[in-house]
């Protein structure tokens, strides 16, 4: 066993030397340490946290064996080895996309000792593994471990044989990694996959760079305006636009490229050459815009997506977010907009009725539906979610950019607490509930005997529209809960007690109905992208990299980052040696693209 000073500075010289990043991000090395001491780990980090490297360095740091890591996509897989192998490190993997020959070539590197990391589908790792004997496993690393559990929103069952590699190699440590996992999912992944007293790192989830929007029911032609003003606005950018259904896509397609937008299409209706060229155009920029289902993307490490349009709303606050993490993986400004409309709920819970698992889809989607007609802060919404407290508003989603009038609602909250309290607590729902603040007259109300109760047209000066936003409010503020367990009946939360005590406020955004029913029309936001001395030279370096992209026939993004080229931009590196303290160089690619770039530098400031 290495001490632990000695691990850690190997560790910064390999990152440095491979990777060419100068320090761990929060998390990663304490992640490293305890995968290099053998223990199990579980990493939840948004998309773009950085989870490959808190498996990858410990393959790295391990003085034998390969690490044997797990993946769901060959694109994923592809992307990743693509990406070590332009790093200099030995990594392959095995799929069915290559021929057999070259698996077993693979193979055997591996079992020679010659390979760090090898990449392979959970059902042929389950497959084979009894006959690999001869390879000696640094570690298992099991990516998008989500989709292990049922309570996952991508739930694989080729993922569940997994709890076998503890069996066959209980001396291996195990890392499982998600981006995607509330508390429920979490525990299941370490029980499934028999996790031993695991070291659990869960990161922040925010992704402050992404702006967040919301527009209910543009039409079809404003949707198409507002894409292409985003493509406009970000020339040099790419930007997806997610659908829920493959006609959906279709259409949306002709009519951007009917606006002059080079789009593409990709869903699971094209067969798999054409879904490729489409992935290989937006990976290389030939096109700009990827329309597409949500079958595309898991995985893709592009960096200059800069921004996602949901053209429906997700069915899930988890895909939802792991969707929009793919914008702004540089920690550049990026945008994530999302239209929805009735219809988008009714077709969404169409498919969660007909899931199976019925009661926890409608669940997921009515918190979905909470977040796209929030009037609350955006990003406190997600980040409550993923169960992580914030105690202050973003200022970077729509609803704190321009925000809706406010009022003092302590009182009106008190009459709806009090009237659900008179009920019996947990008896009614929203509907009832309205209904006995407005003093309605129904049959169903006098036979449950709500006409004799005190606050019964308590609430008469405001009209039903009002009585349904401001209790969405209340709910989506932690004044109520709903009770999907028992009949969607309201529940009066600690919070909502304090409110009725006259211990707490509450402040709502007044309903107001010219709000409501004007389609606002939808506008990109107008901060750009930072607008620096170096934006020039960025530019220039850009056109440098799509040259080595083409000439290599690898995308862009393998070549160097964005945010690499940004940081060049900005420091100008005059040798190898200064080149190499760019963000995102390491010692290969210093060698391999140093002079061209270095070149590129010195011609531009002439
Ligand atoms: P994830 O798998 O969590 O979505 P990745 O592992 O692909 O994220 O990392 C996202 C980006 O962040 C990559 O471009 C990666 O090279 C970069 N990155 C990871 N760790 C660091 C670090 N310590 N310093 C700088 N950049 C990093
Ligand atoms: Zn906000």
């Amino acid at each position: 066993m290495i001490a632990n000073e000695d691990l850690k500075s190997r560790a910064l010289g390999l990152l440095a030397r491979f990777y060419g990043y100068r320090s761990f991000r929060p998390g990663q090395y304490d992640i490293i340490e305890s995968v290099c001491s053998g223990r199990d780990a579980l990493v939840l980090m948004p998309t773009g946290g950085g989870k490959s490297i808190c498996y990858q360095m410990p393959a790295l740091l391990a003085e034998r064996g390969c690490a044997v890591v797990v993946s769901p996509l060959i694109a994923l897989m592809q992307d990743q080895t693509q990406a070590l192998v332009a790093n200099g490190i030995p990594a392959a993997a095995i799929h069915s996309n290559q021929p057999e020959s070259y698996n077993r070539q693979i193979l055997n590197a591996a079992f020679a000792g010659r390979l760090k990391m090898l990449y392979i589908s959970p059902e042929r790792l389950l497959a084979e593994i009894e006959n690999w004997s001869r390879l000696d496993i640094s570690l298992f690393a099991i990516d998008e471990a989500h989709c292990i559990s049922q309570w996952g929103h991508d739930f694989r069952p080729d993922y569940t044989g997994l709890a076998r590699l503890k069996e066959l190699r209980p001396g291996v440590p195990v890392i499982a990694l998600t981006a995607t996992a509330d508390r429920l999912t979490r525990d299941d992944i370490a029980r499934q996959l028999g996790l031993h007293q695991p070291f659990t790192y869960i990161s922040s989830f925010d992704r402050p760079n992404i702006s967040l929007r919301a527009y209910n029911n543009p039409g079809a032609r404003d949707r198409v305006r507002f894409i292409a003003a985003l493509a406009r606005k970000y020339p040099t950018d790419s930007g997806v636009a997610y659908c829920l259904s493959r006609s959906g896509v279709d259409s949306l397609h002709k009519s951007l490229l009917a606006a002059g937008v080079r789009s593409v299409r990709y869903h699971a209706g094209m067969d798999a050459a054409a879904r490729s060229e489409s992935m290989k155009a937006f990976l290389d920029g030939t096109a700009q815009v990827v329309c597409a289902t949500i079958a595309f993307g898991m995985g893709i490490d592009k960096s200059n997506i800069r921004w996602v349009v949901h053209n429906n709303l997700p069915s899930n606050i988890e895909s939802y977010y792991q969707e929009i993490g793919r914008a702004g993986r540089d920690g550049l400004p990026a945008e994530a907009v999302l239209f929805h409309s009735v219809a988008d709920i009714i077709a969404r819970r169409n498919f969660a009725q007909e899931s199976g698992r019925q009661a926890i889809n409608m669940e997921k989607l009515e918190r979905m539906r909470a977040y796209a007609e929030a009037r609350v802060c955006r990003r406190r919404i997600l980040l409550s979610y993923f169960s992580e407290s914030t105690d202050c508003d973003c200022g970077n989603c729509d609803v704190c950019l321009e925000p809706p009038e406010r009022f003092d609602a302590t009182v009106a909250t008190q009459k709806a607490i009090s009237a659900v309290a008179r009920t019996g607590w947990t008896n009614i729902g929203v509907f009832t509930l309205v209904n006995i603040l407005r003093g309605a007259d129904r049959a169903d109300i006098r036979a449950a005997g709500y006409d004799r109760i005190k606050t019964f047209g308590a609430g008469r000066d405001m009209s039903v529209r009002e009585w349904n936003d401001y209790i969405q409010q209340m709910i989506q503020l932690g004044v109520f809960e709903i009770a999907y367990d028992d009949g969607n009946h309201l529940r009066v939360t600690d919070f909502g007690m304090k409110i009725l005590r006259g211990e707490a406020h509450l402040t709502l955004s007044r309903y107001s109905a010219a709000a409501a029913n004007e389609k606002k029309k939808p506008e990109p936001a107008r901060t750009a992208v930072d607008e620096t001395a170096a934006r020039g030279l960025f530019e220039h370096l850009k056109t440098v990299r799509a040259a080595i992209a083409k000439r290599e026939g690898r995308p862009p993004y393998i070549i160097f980052s964005d945010s690499s080229l940004l940081d060049m931009a900005i420091r100008r590196p005059n040798d190898e040696f200064e080149f190499l303290s760019v963000s995102g160089v390491g010692e290969y690619k210093a060698r391999r693209y140093g002079p061209e770039f270095l070149r590129a530098i010195a011609a531009f400031h002439q």
